[in-house]
């Protein structure tokens, strides 16, 4: 058996080989890890546990295409820690999904799950494919095939899947039916995310945008400005975008620009929240494509970036504020819906130019806060009301929040930073007192 030295973390960019600008996802993230394991002064041995995902599965998924083709799909299932319960995580659905990325996904799910506090670990998934170029019984027949294929890493106290980028409640349904005939018996508490009618629960659609909408009305509070007169941008109108916006619109707050893959809208004056809504639902892949309304202009996603709004809200992929376009970004606060939407010197521009960035593993923890709510009514078989599972979002949002911001405060450092010590410590806490097994 490999040796463990005792010894504290010496030179934290040892093993990152790119240069900073160029990192990969994952590279970012072990570098952001090791930046915060340095300041821990974290134990040689847990920095090593906790610097390699714990199992990494990938599937090939043959799916029969309409036409009768067979079209093989690589499919990813990573699980970074279960330190500190089952691990946790969405699947997406996308040409752009690898291995490096899925990874950098899953840890940042265990520091997520660790931020807020809630007995999970990390995990993530993913499909290299185009679902907008695929029928909806072709996107059915690979969903079902990938997770049998992820199935014996599965399990309701073992990992436990949830919907992200181009996956959503029916996706759910799908994987929970597969597993339930596997299985011969009724496993809702196998994903979250699903139809209320099929043991989901009641705002867990919303979750993810509420709690992004809960973050910036938590900073905006500390900053004395009044939600009515605040400005917001936001990039990619999918789940989590699209309910930032509405609930944000609800709060008070003008929503200027938004944008999907398809292109942005702006207007200085508030777009109409109900109006996109209505245009998205329309569509039949939910895009904001050929979106008109008086005084209402097209820009693209880079313009998105730089307009003129007080909140700045990325939602859309990761690696998306970068050294180039940082410089010109207007907003005085970045509240990240997306994973890993800045890079790290993306981010060391906009913390010399002294704009507060509320980080993705707080920011956008409302989804699995109330995934975790429905695992616990699914697990219980007793379902709450919708009122019940928002207070119970917002009190954990809101401690979450405080502890982050009193962190920041008192260290003298970032938003992300100080959600990174106090979730790495924590997650580094839970692998001491388990000790190594055997
Ligand atoms: P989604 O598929 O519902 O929406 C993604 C949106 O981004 C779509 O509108 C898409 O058109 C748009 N988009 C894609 N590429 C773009 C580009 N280059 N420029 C502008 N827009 C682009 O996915 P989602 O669930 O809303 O996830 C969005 C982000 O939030 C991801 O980073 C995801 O990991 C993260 N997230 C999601 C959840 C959740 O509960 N769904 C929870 C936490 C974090």
């Amino acid at each position: 058996m490999e040796q463990v030295e005792n010894r504290a973390v010496q030179t934290p960019t040892e093993f990152v080989v790119a240069q900073p600008t160029h990192l990969s996802f994952w590279q970012t993230v072990l570098a952001q890890f090791d930046e915060v394991a340095q300041l821990l002064r974290m134990d040689a041995g847990t920095y090593e546990i906790l610097r390699r995902p714990e199992r990494e599965l990938t599937v090939a998924i043959p799916v029969i295409r309409d036409d009768g083709s067979i079209e093989v799909f690589t499919g990813f299932r990573v699980q970074h820690s279960s330190a500190r319960g089952p691990c946790k995580g969405g699947i997406r659905f996308h040409p752009s999904v690898n291995l490096d990325e899925v990874r950098a996904l899953a840890a940042l799910m265990t520091w997520k799950c660790a931020v807020v506090g809630i007995p999970y670990g990390g995990a993530k998934g993913g499909v290299q494919c185009d679902p907008l170029q695929m029928s909806e019984g072709e996107v059915c027949r690979m969903t079902r095939r990938f997770t049998a294929a992820i199935l014996p890493i599965l399990g309701g106290k073992r990992d436990i899947p949830a919907p992200d980028v181009n996956t959503n409640a029916q996706t759910m349904a799908w994987m929970a039916d597969t597993v339930s005939m596997i299985q011969g018996k009724n496993v809702t508490e196998i994903v979250t995310g699903k139809p209320v009618a099929l043991g989901g629960s009641l705002g867990r659609r919303e979750a993810t945008g509420r709690g992004v909408a809960m973050c910036t009305g938590e900073l905006l509070k500390r900053l004395r400005k009044p939600l009515d007169e605040t400005t917001v941008a936001v990039q990619g109108y999918g789940n989590v975008g699209s309910n930032a916006a509405t609930i944000l619109r609800e709060m008070g707050c003008r929503i200027v620009a938004v944008s999907d893959v398809t292109g942005g809208y702006y207007s200085e004056r508030g777009l109409d929240v109900d109006s996109l809504n209505r245009h998205t639902a329309a569509h039949p892949k939910g895009l904001l494509e050929d979106y008109t309304a008086p005084g209402v202009e097209q820009i693209d996603n880079q313009e998105l970036l730089a307009c003129e709004a007080d909140v700045l809200i990325p939602a859309a992929l990761e690696h998306q504020i970068t050294a180039e376009n940082a410089p010109y970004i207007r907003a005085q606060v970045i509240v990240e819906g997306a994973n890993g939407p800045t890079t790290r010197e993306a981010d060391r521009i906009l913390n010399e130019r002294g704009i507060i960035v509320v980080p993705d593993i707080l920011a956008n923890a409302g989804g699995v806060i109330v995934s975790y709510l429905e695992w616990v009514q699914d697990l219980q078989a007793f379902f709450w009301d919708e009122d019940e599972v928002n207070q119970r979002l917002w009190r954990i949002m809101e401690r979450s929040f405080a502890e982050v911001w009193e962190h920041s405060q008192q260290e003298a450092v970032s938003m992300r930073l100080a959600a990174y010590l106090l979730a790495v410590d924590r997650v580094g806490q839970a692998v001491r007192a388990r000790g190594i097994f055997p």
